[in-house]
């Protein structure tokens, strides 16, 4: 009997059988290669681009890979990676989680309990910290090299940092009143168990952020295949239809969907619009750090959880 290498997969929003074209793929496609093959290009920027072909579900819209990497493969991945971004000067980061943070000031009153589901070193945290009158965290963050980072930005305040991205259990039901989860939601296997699980730790009239990679942007239209967040981290890829489908198969109404504004150093964009064209450039000017924001294919949205579907 032949083993199977990678999972096959059905729509993970809505169940639907996997269509039978892809919609994008790479030169030379994942899914022919083994997993050791996989596991040196699974960290390059700037090696050649290789991802698990994406389709398009007949009945919700995601775009998915129906073919992956299975959840053991993916700790072994997840486990070897260096630290993310590190080519972003922290400020241009500060300013991008400083904007989505506005947005979750505007609704919800910062108070009670406070989730966030990968916060790397803390950069939204920080302003919650701030900003906000939480009297509890939990931060689940699987990298456990930030672990004093972000204990560090909610020093003095009742927190838990967990090493953990889909295992809630150690949050009582109903604790938490805000629950954030950027850049997250593409990585995972089965989204909808996720946020499902995390519906039960909210109270009722909880607001539930999220930012997720938008493949309907026109910079994704442009670069193709070649946009950055085709990669073999993300076994499926949100627009503002497929994000609505998801989170209302998860038990949570659509209060507000936004594009998102993110700031970036002139020259880490010049390098990677170079790269997107398929040329491998080494450096770019610097031109003083000059940074600027730009909508460049975010989708920022706020939910809650649906009375009806408790
Ligand atoms: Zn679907």
């Amino acid at each position: 009997m032949e083993v199977k290498k990678f999972i096959s997969r059905s729509c993970p929003v809505c169940g639907e059988n996997p269509p039978s074209q892809a919609e994008i793929s790479s030169e030379q496609k994942a899914e022919s290669l083994g997993f050791d093959v996989l596991t040196q290009h699974w960290n390059g920027f700037f090696k050649e681009k290789i991802i698990f072909s994406y389709a398009r579900c007949g009945n919700c819209g995601l775009l998915y890979c129906p073919t992956f990497f299975h959840a053991d493969q993916l700790t072994q991945l997840y486990s070897q990676m260096p630290p993310n971004m590190v080519e972003v000067p922290q400020q241009a980061l500060r300013d991008t989680q400083y904007g989505y943070f506005k947005f979750l000031k505007k609704c919800s009153p910062l108070t009670g309990g406070f989730i966030e589901i990968g916060p790397d070193i803390g950069l939204f945290t920080e302003h919650c910290v701030r900003e906000g009158h939480f009297d509890e965290y939990w931060l689940f963050e699987p990298n456990r090299e930030v672990k004093p980072v972000l204990e560090n930005v909610v020093q003095g305040h009742k927190s838990h940092v967990i090493h953990e991205m889909t295992d809630f259990s150690s949050v009582p039901d109903g604790a938490a009143t805000s629950a954030v989860i950027i850049h997250v939601m593409d990585h995972l296997l089965d989204p909808v168990a996720t946020l499902s699980e995390l519906r039960k730790k909210l109270t009722d009239d909880a607001t539930l952020m999220i930012v997720t990679h938008d493949e309907s942007s026109l910079l994704r239209r442009i670069v193709g295949w070649r946009w950055p967040a085709f990669c073999l981290q993300h076994p499926q890829i949100y627009n503002f239809k497929s994000t609505r489908a998801l989170l209302e198969s998860a038990g949570f109404d659509i209060l507000e969907q936004h594009k998102t504004v993110n700031f970036f150093k002139l020259s880490f964009l010049l390098k990677h619009a170079f790269w997107a064209f398929g040329f491998k450039v080494k450096s770019v000017p610097d031109f003083g750090g000059f940074t600027l924001g730009l909508k460049l294919g975010n989708i920022l949205t706020i939910a809650t959880p649906n009375k009806q579907q408790k």
